[in-house]
């Protein structure tokens, strides 16, 4: 078990392009159980490699934890493609590992349709609606160097860069790993 530190806003991979992954080798099994381990240890429901410092396309997402959720397995996504997104819009409050102690209203698709390989390297290919649909598209954000700032409005981002601010330069208390400035 390893819990590797996530990294926050204003860290330079957070705005990098996640890199495809040719073959699924240990290596990145290894990667996948500690990026795993580390949304555990930090109560996440989901976590892009690049919030713990991996360049390659994947993230895992588990709602277990989550109202309606009870049964919900824990899932992988490696080279993730949004193929779809609903027209139907729904506005709900996000936070993210990697900007501790900030909420914000995001605007996301209530229905998307998403394909991905899963860690035996099949192609999958499934729908998902509702919460489980916000945290793909919000982890699919990360992978291509968005995070929720970008989201908003440039007035709500305004009103959230003192917080941001704060973030950046470690001024925030929380009770997981995060890397040094
Ligand atoms: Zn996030």
């Amino acid at each position: 078990m390893a819990i590797i530190p996530i990294t926050v806003y204003g860290d330079k991979i957070l705005r990098q392009k996640a890199k495809p992954i040719n073959q699924v080798t240990d290596e990145i099994i290894v990667k996948i159980k500690n990026m795993l381990d580390t949304m555990h240890n930090a109560y996440g429901v989901g976590l892009a490699a690049n919030q713990v410092g991996y360049s390659e396309s994947m993230f895992v997402v588990d709602l277990n934890g989550v109202d309606g959720y009870k049964d919900f397995k824990p899932v992988v996504m490696i080279n993730p493609e949004v193929l779809l997104e609903s027209d139907e819009k729904v506005i709900y409050e996000e936070g993210c590992l990697s900007l501790p102690t900030l909420r914000a209203d995001v605007e996301r698709a209530e229905i998307i349709k998403i394909r991905f390989l899963d860690t035996d390297e099949n192609v999958k290919e499934i729908e998902a609606d509702d919460f489980f649909a916000r945290v793909i598209l919000h982890e699919y954000d990360h992978l291509n160097g968005k995070m929720i700032p970008d989201r908003v409005a440039a007035s709500v981002k305004k009103k959230l860069q003192t917080e941001l601010n704060k973030i950046t330069n470690r001024e925030v208390e929380i009770d997981y790993e995060i890397t040094e400035k």
